[in-house]
C-alpha cells in the first residue's frame, strides 16, 4: 500500500517525464544494481566522465585558492590551510589518473564518485578545526565563513550526475557526517539552534539535489529504451543488439565461458506480404516474435536484425547446447502463415570459443553464413558448425 502511494506521489510530481517510464524501471530510479546492462554501461561512461570533469576542475581550484588564503588570511593560518589544500589536490589529481578505463565499469564509476565526495568532506573537517581557534575580522572572516559553505556546494553538487535515490542519499552522508561531526567537536560553544537550521537546509538542497539527479537518470532510461527497442516486435533492435552482444563478447572472453549465437531468417517471408498485404507481414512478425520468446531461456538475447531477421544471442551457452534450444524453437515454429501452414525459418548458429572467432561481428557473420547454407540446402533448418 505505501509503497503504491509514493509511486503515484512520485508519478504526480515529475509531471511527464517520469510518467513514461514503464512500472519496472520506475523502480530502477530508486536502487542501483537492477539497471539493464546498457543503461548500466552508458550511465557508468556519463558518471565517469562528470566525475573527471569536476575533479579537474577543482584540482585546479582548490591550489589556486590558496593564493588568495595567504592574501587575507594570517600566515600560520594559510600555511596550515595549505596543507589540506595539497592533500585534497592530491587526491582529485589521483581520481583524474587511476580511473581511465575500462570506461562502462559501473562499480568502478561509483567509486571514483565516491572519492569524488569524500575529499570535500574530510577537508572540511579539516579546515573547521583549523579555523576555529582563530578569532578573525574584516575579509578574513569572511573568507572563513566561506568554508562553512561548503557542505551547501557539495550537496547541490550531486545534481550534476544522473543518480539513483539510494546513491545520492549515500554520496551525500560523507558531507553530512561531517557537518554533524563539527558541530559535536565544538561541542561546548555550537550555536545549537543555528546547526540544526543549517543541517535542515542542508537536507533540503540535498532533496532538491537528488530530484534533479534522478530525474537525469529517468530521461536516459528513457531514451535508452526507445533507442535499443524495436517498435514493431518489442524486440531488441540491431543497435541495442549489437551493444548487448558486444558486452557478452567481452565478458565470455575475460571468464573464458561459451557465447553462441543464432541468425535467423523467415522463410519465404516476401510471399506474405505479396499475397495478404504488408499489415499481414508485420502481424506475421510480431507473432514470430512471441513465438520465439516463449521459447527462450532467462539470458538470453531476442533482436530484431533487419526485416525477418533476428538474431539470438545466448550467454554461457555452447555450441550444442544451442542447437539444442535453436531445434526446440524450429520444432515450435514461428506461427501460421495467413494461407494457412506453419511460418518456418532457416537458423545459423556459431559459438565463440569452438568457431575461433575473436570479434563478435564475426560471430554474426558467421551464423548468418550458415544460414545461407540452410536456405541451400532447402529451408526450415539449422546449420551449425561443421563436426571437426
Ligand atoms: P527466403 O526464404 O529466401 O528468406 O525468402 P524471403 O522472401 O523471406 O526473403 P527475402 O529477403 O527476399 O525477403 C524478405 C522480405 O521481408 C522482404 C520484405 O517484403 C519483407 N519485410 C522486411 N521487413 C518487413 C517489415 O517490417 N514488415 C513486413 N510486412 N515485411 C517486411
Ligand atoms: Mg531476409
Ligand atoms: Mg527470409
Amino acid at each position: 500500500m505505501l509503497p503504491k502511494v509514493i509511486e503515484l506521489l512520485g508519478r504526480k510530481a515529475s509531471g511527464a517525464q517520469f510518467g513514461t517510464l514503464a512500472r519496472e524501471e520506475f523502480s530502477w530510479l530508486f536502487l542501483p544494481g537492477r539497471h539493464i546492462a546498457l543503461i548500466g554501461a552508458r550511465r557508468a561512461d556519463m558518471l565517469l566522465s562528470r566525475t573527471k570533469l569536476v575533479a579537474a576542475l577543482f584540482a585546479i581550484l582548490t591550489p589556486l585558492w590558496g593564493i588568495v588564503d595567504y592574501r587575507f588570511l594570517p600566515e600560520a593560518l594559510a600555511k596550515d590551510l595549505l596543507l589540506g589544500r595539497a592533500l585534497a589536490t592530491l587526491a582529485f589529481v589521483s581520481i583524474l589518473a587511476f580511473y581511465n578505463t575500462p570506461a562502462g565499469l559501473v562499480r568502478n564509476s561509483r567509486l571514483a564518485l565516491l572519492l569524488l565526495f569524500s575529499v570535500p568532506s574530510f577537508f572540511f573537517l579539516y579546515s573547521t578545526v583549523i579555523l576555529a581557534p582563530h578569532a578573525l575580522s574584516g575579509i578574513a572572516a569572511a573568507l572563513a565563513a566561506t568554508h562553512a559553505f561548503l557542505p551547501f556546494l557539495v550537496l547541490a553538487g550531486l545534481s550534476i550526475f544522473p543518480l539513483t535515490v539510494l546513491e545520492a542519499a549515500l554520496l551525500a552522508l560523507p558531507i553530512l557526517v561531517a557537518k554533524a561531526g563539527a558541530s559535536l567537536l565544538f561541542w561546548p560553544t555550537v550555536d545549537w539552534p543555528l546547526a540544526l537550521g543549517t543541517l535542515w537546509l542542508l537536507l533540503l538542497i540535498g532533496a532538491v539535489a537528488t530530484l534533479a539527479s534522478v530525474s537525469q537518470l529517468a530521461f536516459i532510461i528513457a531514451l535508452v529504451r526507445n533507442a535499443i527497442r524495436d517498435p514493431l516486435t518489442g524486440a531488441f533492435s540491431r543497435q541495442g543488439g549489437s551493444e548487448l552482444l558486444a558486452l557478452q563478447f567481452n565478458q565470455s572472453v575475460r571468464n573464458g565461458t561459451p557465447l553462441a549465437v543464432a541468425f535467423i531468417d523467415l522463410d519465404e517471408f516476401k510471399r506474405i506480404n505479396d499475397d495478404h498485404g504488408h499489415e499481414a507481414g508485420d502481424r506475421a512478425l510480431v507473432a514470430a516474435v512471441q513465438q520465439m520468446t516463449r521459447q527462450l531461456r532467462t539470458g538470453d538475447i531476442l533482436a530484431r536484425w533487419g526485416g525477418e531477421e533476428f538474431v539470438i544471442i545466448m550467454p554461457s551457452t555452447a555450441a550444442a547446447k544451442a542447437a539444442v534450444a535453436l531445434e526446440r524453437t524450429r520444432a515450435a515454429g514461428f506461427g501460421e502463415r495467413p494461407e494457412g501452414g506453419p511460418l518456418t525459418a532457416c537458423i545459423g548458429i556459431a559459438e565463440r570459443s569452438a568457431d575461433q572467432v575473436d570479434d563478435w561481428s564475426m560471430l554474426v557473420d558467421l551464423a548468418d553464413a550458415r544460414m545461407y547454407e540452410a536456405k541451400q540446402s532447402g529451408r526450415n533448418r539449422i546449420v551449425t558448425r561443421p563436426a571437426a
